[in-house]
């Protein structure tokens, strides 16, 4: 385990922007973890964050080792620190598949169960089997099973309860054959005849929408795609026929249809595109990805996200939430 104190979080983070954290623990696999007093942050590789402020407590990372065990195949069993896209390369390379859709998405093992990371028609909550948690208000180590995760759009169990579990684990089922998730419809006419292919073109894919993390800061997808009722869809459609169709989405447990908008047509359409407001801009490939400028504060990215946001309301009558995590 190593201990830092007043340390700079700017390497620690996407974004790059300059706050300190009182202290940071960063620990190892087969660590014990001691008891703390005072506010807890777990940070993986901070690429859905975005700090307002120094962080007064102690900042918990786990260090990027490369540490995996398969207790039996097809189940794979990652350390919580692992870099993700270490792992999808690491399953592809030992003929395991299902995780290569969720290519370079940043950001390591432990977050990908805290935010049900998902991309290109997959989500980490179709291959989590468990995760192993240390729970830092009872002192001991609990295991959750997929269900116990409480897996959304973007949310689990443990976004609910920051600073309280440090996924130390998770554990994959994946698949022994390589057949294509190709329900994306942009990754039909692209090449996926191995799963290393289809890897290959989803970087590229994602790399000619997003902006690299080390060229331009940013956090990914800085809002939500909305959810709206029913006749909120039908209304938008009417007034902005241009508007992309969206699948009604139908809930188990109630009768209501919804829809999913894209959260980046509407930001794009409000004319925010390529705007730079203090250090803080609007991605010009996508509209969706709010990024550092050039030397931005977390203050800047807020009042340009709450611009967004009051304008987008105003011109559509649609709230946007925040995905990244404002600190
Ligand atoms: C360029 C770019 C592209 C992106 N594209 C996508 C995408 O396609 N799809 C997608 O879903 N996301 C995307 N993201 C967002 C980001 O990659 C994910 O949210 C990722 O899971 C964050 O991982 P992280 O390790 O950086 O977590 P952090 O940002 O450090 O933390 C995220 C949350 O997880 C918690 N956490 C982290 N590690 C642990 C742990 N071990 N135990 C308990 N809690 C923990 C933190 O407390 C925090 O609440 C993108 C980000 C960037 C910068």
């Amino acid at each position: 385990m190593k201990l830092f104190e007043n340390i700079s979080l700017k390497p620690y983070t996407t974004f790059g922007i300059d706050v300190k954290a009182r202290r940071m623990m960063m620990l190892e696999p087969g660590d014990e973890v001691p008891p703390l007093d005072g506010n807890v942050l777990v940070l993986g590789e901070g690429s859905n964050m975005v700090f307002t402020r120094d962080y007064d407590g102690t900042v918990i990372t786990l260090a990027h080792s490369l540490s995996l065990s398969t207790p039996h195949s097809p189940l794979l069993t990652a350390w919580g620190g692992m870099v993700m896209d270490d792992l999808v390369q690491w399953t592809l390379d030992h003929d395991l598949f299902g995780l290569e859709n969720l290519s370079a998405i940043p950001g390591t093992v432990g977050a990908s169960a805290v935010q049900n990371v998902g991309a290109y028609g997959a989500e980490a909550k179709d291959f989590i089997e468990n995760v192993e948690a240390y729970d830092l208000f009872e002192q001991r180590l609990c295991n959750f099973s997929n269900a116990d995760c409480q897996f959304a759009y973007r949310d689990s169990f443990f976004k609910h309860h920051p600073g309280r579990y440090i996924i130390l684990n998770v554990t994959y089922r994946l698949n022994q054959a390589f057949v294509p998730n190709l329900s994306y419809k942009a990754l039909e006419n692209l090449p996926h005849s191995t799963a290393h292919q289809l890897r290959q073109s989803i970087i590229d894919l994602r790399w000619s929408k997003l902006p690299r993390p080390e060229e331009h800061g940013s956090a990914g997808s800085f809002f939500k795609n909305p959810v709206v009722d029913e006749e909120t869809y039908l209304r938008l459609k009417s007034e902005h026929p241009d508007m992309p169709d969206a699948h009604p989405l139908i809930t188990h447990h109630s009768s209501l249809i919804t829809y999913k908008l894209s959260a980046g047509w509407l930001i794009d359409h409000a004319g925010w595109k390529g705007r730079t407001m203090g250090g803080a801009g609007v991605w010009p490939k996508n509209a969706l990805v709010l990024y550092n400028a050039g030397g931005c504060t977390g203050d800047e990215v807020v009042a340009l996200a709450r611009a967004i946001q009051q304008d987008v309301e105003q011109k559509f009558g649609v709230c946007l939430e925040p995905e990244a995590i404002i600190i």
